[in-house]
């Protein structure tokens, strides 16, 4: 039983970090979301009594797996696998697999900690799950990627199905991998079902799901600037990564006339002052998509500077979409943003910003969006691939991207709902935690002991 005073964050932290010893991000994950309640459960006391937090930090279920497999020399290799299932109050398991060498119980632990508020966020009916491995698909042939996949699928499909857990993509998961996942899910199965998200579009896939997570993030900081009459239009645009989140935001961002003129991978980051427009986009798309090469090689095509092992926070950019991964914007690079005029921060990774780095934000008062808000396009576009596929139907790109946009006004709303202060700032990281909260809370204690 936990020895946490029930309405004492640093006692509950505490007895956090106890029990999920050597996970930081898990620990910073909850802390935020734990401070942002503080106030409303102290209004609420019914969440405490039911020890809804003690009970939404506690996974339902954690699976770690060897995966074995041969390279291409024929040495054998081993990773570990992984998948959290966090939260099933108010749907099956929904959340990504990450294939990063960084990954981690705690990075994984954060990760569908925050999947569950995104995913109540959206207004459909998903539970929150997260896994992945620390294999690193850089420098790995096809071929390996492919094996890898099959023995990963050989010891997950026993925990997944289209009405338990369904797992789609995240950082080193594209459709490539989704692709292998899938092929031996239905092999060991003999059943062609909605098991994964993100698949192609002639097996089950979703128009606008690649785009959806990047455009969604644009929408959500479109509504965030309508608050102060601003929009994207002339705007100057600062982007981290050159993954999916990031080509798509790219793309979006142009259509509204805006000018991105950074992108970066885990090697650096490249300024190109006359902005990706969607000729250089495709460039991109190719060079990582295809060719899998580093962001320095369209400095070299395109004759524009590169910063080895820096981020782009430097820069002169009125908005930030950082797009790349947990952490990547330190307590420096906020304060470089804000003294360069920065007005928007949205977030398209998860936890992008570290603790201090929201301090400054919130502190200047400028637009910031939590990812679990901002980016839950993705997700969002996830489920509606699980409607699809229940229905045996496929809905035109127009119809999914107006249902996107429709989500992405809805959370935005939901966060000024619960987030807005008395002097009419809206804090947005307290909306998106209260309003992600409630749902799940109410169907927790709807259900008994779960
Ligand atoms: P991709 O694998 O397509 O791209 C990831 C990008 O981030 C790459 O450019 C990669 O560079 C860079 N990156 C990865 N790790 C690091 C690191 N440690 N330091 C610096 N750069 C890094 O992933 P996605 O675009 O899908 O995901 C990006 C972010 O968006 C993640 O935080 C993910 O959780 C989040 N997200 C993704 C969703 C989706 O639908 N895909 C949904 C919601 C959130 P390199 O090539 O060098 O590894």
């Amino acid at each position: 039983m936990s020895v946490a005073s029930p309405n004492n964050t640093a006692a509950f932290m505490a007895d956090l970090k106890a029990k999920n010893a050597a996970e930081p991000e898990f620990h910073q994950a909850v802390h935020e979301v734990v401070e942002s309640l503080e106030d409303f459960l102290n209004e609420h006391p019914k969440y405490r009594h039911a020890r809804i937090l003690e009970r939404i930090v506690e996974p339902e279920r954690v699976i770690m797996f060897r995966i074995p497999w041969v390279n291409d020399k024929g040495i054998m290799c081993v990773n570990r696998g992984y998948r959290i299932e966090m939260n099933s109050a108010i749907g099956p398991y929904k959340g990504g697999l990450r294939f990063h060498p960084t990954v981690t119980l705690g990075v994984l632990k954060f990760l569908a900690f925050e999947q569950v508020f995104k995913n109540s966020l959206t207004t459909l009916p998903m539970g929150g799950g997260k896994g992945g491995s620390d294999f690193d698909p850089k420098g790995k042939s096809d071929n390996e990627v492919m094996r890898f996949c099959q023995s990963f699928m050989t010891e997950l499909y026993r925990h997944i199905g289209p009405n338990t857990d369904i797992p789609a993509g995240d950082i080193g998961v594209g459709g490539r991998e989704i692709g292998f996942l899938f092929g031996q899910y239905k092999r060991i199965r003999n059943e062609f079902t909605g098991v994964l998200t993100g698949k192609g579009l002639n097996w089950g896939g979703s128009l606008i799901r690649p785009e959806a997570t990047g455009y969604g993030n644009v929408y959500f900081a479109r509504e965030m600037l309508k608050t102060k009459n601003e929009d994207f239009d002339g705007k100057k645009i600062l982007v981290s990564g050159s993954g999916n989140v990031a080509q798509y935001t790219v793309q979006k961002v142009t259509q509204l006339g805006g000018k991105v003129i950074t992108l970066s991978d885990s090697s650096g980051y490249i300024l190109d002052p006359d902005g990706i427009d969607d000729k250089k986009l495709e460039y991109v798309m190719h060079l990582k998509n295809n060719k899998r090469g580093r962001i320095e090689e369209y400095a070299k095509k395109y004759g524009v500077s590169y910063f080895k092992n820096k981020r782009p926070w430097s820069e002169k950019g009125d908005i930030a979409l950082p797009s790349a991964t947990q952490n990547e914007i330190d307590e420096a690079d906020a304060l470089a943003l804000i003294a360069n005029g920065c007005i928007c921060v949205s977030e398209g990774a998860n936890m992008p910003s570290s603790p201090e780095a929201i301090h400054v934000f919130i502190k200047n008062k400028i637009l910031f969006g939590p990812g679990k808000a901002a980016n839950a396009g993705g997700v969002a576009v996830s489920g509606l691939e699980m409607t699809q596929n229940s229905m045996r139907l496929s809905w035109t790109r127009e119809e999914i991207d107006e249902r996107l946009q429709a989500i992405m006004r809805q959370i935005h709303s939901t966060c000024c709902s619960y987030g807005k202060n008395e002097n009419g700032f809206i804090n947005y990281i307290n909306g998106a935690n209260i309003g992600g909260f409630v749902k799940v809370a109410d169907a927790m204690m709807a259900q008994g002991a779960v």
